[in-house]
């Protein structure tokens, strides 16, 4: 049944149920159409009355559902985020993180973020004396080894 069409005219509000499929061709071309309930596009649909207003194709199934979402922008990979967000509110320090870090800890120096690199061994030290170390998954792109 190539060309026919669905259609839907002279439906007075209130008067009969009508509801709105959108539907996609196996060409994947999507359009709405108007049927006077579910099982009228049921039936419409498997005796193969049903065709593509774009290419006339019979094959045809109905599109989710789902409500129109904005396609949400590119996100960053959770990791390029968080390395962003330490770049751009903390300081980098390199070597001497574990320093600075603990004289932040002894009021020495002024409390700021601070991010850089650090040994076991002093990491174990500044945990060990109640100073917060927060391990970061990445290397500071400032470094070059
Ligand atoms: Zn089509």
């Amino acid at each position: 049944m190539r060309g026919v069409m669905t259609y839907l005219s002279g439906v007075r509000k209130g008067t009969s149920p009508v509801i709105r499929y959108n539907l996609i061709c196996n060409k994947d071309h999507s359009f709405d159409s108007w049927f006077a309930s579910a099982a009228a596009y049921e039936s419409l649909s498997q005796a193969g009355h049903l065709s593509c207003t774009i290419c006339g194709s019979g094959e045809i199934r109905k599109a989710l559902m789902a409500p129109k979402v904005k396609s949400a922008p590119v996100e960053p990979h959770p990791l390029e985020k968080l390395r962003k967000h330490v770049e751009g509110t903390a300081t980098y320090v390199g070597g001497s993180f574990a320093k600075q870090a603990r004289a932040q800890h002894d009021g020495t120096a002024p409390d700021r973020p601070i991010y850089g690199e650090a040994t076991r061994a002093e990491v174990r030290d500044l945990l060990r004396d109640d100073i917060p170390v927060l391990p970061l998954p990445f290397r500071p792109k400032s470094q070059t080894n």
